[in-house]
């Protein structure tokens, strides 16, 4: 999720990462905390595809003001690289990649040379 979000050493919000925290409903869960960050809809799209069961909240006054599941999108442009070196979102081209998203969010399928995606969904996302 932290890679998702792009933040690296050198930006500039707090973020707290705690993991194995005991959960009601699953049992646990990780948390990822990031200070003065609202996130766009292209954003929630990708956290859905890698944690489908995550939910976010916003805390505003220490208080939580909003609280929302995530749902899988159906077609994800231009924040997953194919993984067919030969594929025209690879070449020059000015495309941009498009995937159709597999039922239950399983895998990815590139909409213009049909290779799937179904495992180590992350080390794809741009
Ligand atoms: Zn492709």
């Amino acid at each position: 999720v932290v890679k998702i979000l792009g933040i690296v050493g050198t930006t500039l919000e707090a973020l707290s990462i705690a993991t194995n925290v005991p959960s009601r409903n699953m049992g646990k869960k990780d948390i990822v905390k990031i200070s003065n960050r609202e996130l766009s809809k292209e954003e929630v799209d990708r956290i859905a595809l890698i944690s489908p069961r995550a939910t976010i909240n916003i805390i505003r006054n220490f208080k939580v003001c909003e609280k929302q599941g995530v749902e899988i999108p159906t077609l994800i442009v231009g924040s997953v690289q194919c993984p067919n070196p030969g594929c025209i979102t690879r070449t020059n081209e000015p495309i941009k990649s498009r995937f159709a998203v597999l039922p239950e969010g399983k895998g990815l399928r590139c909409l213009y040379c049909d290779s799937v995606i179904t495992k180590d969904l992350t080390s794809y996302i741009i």
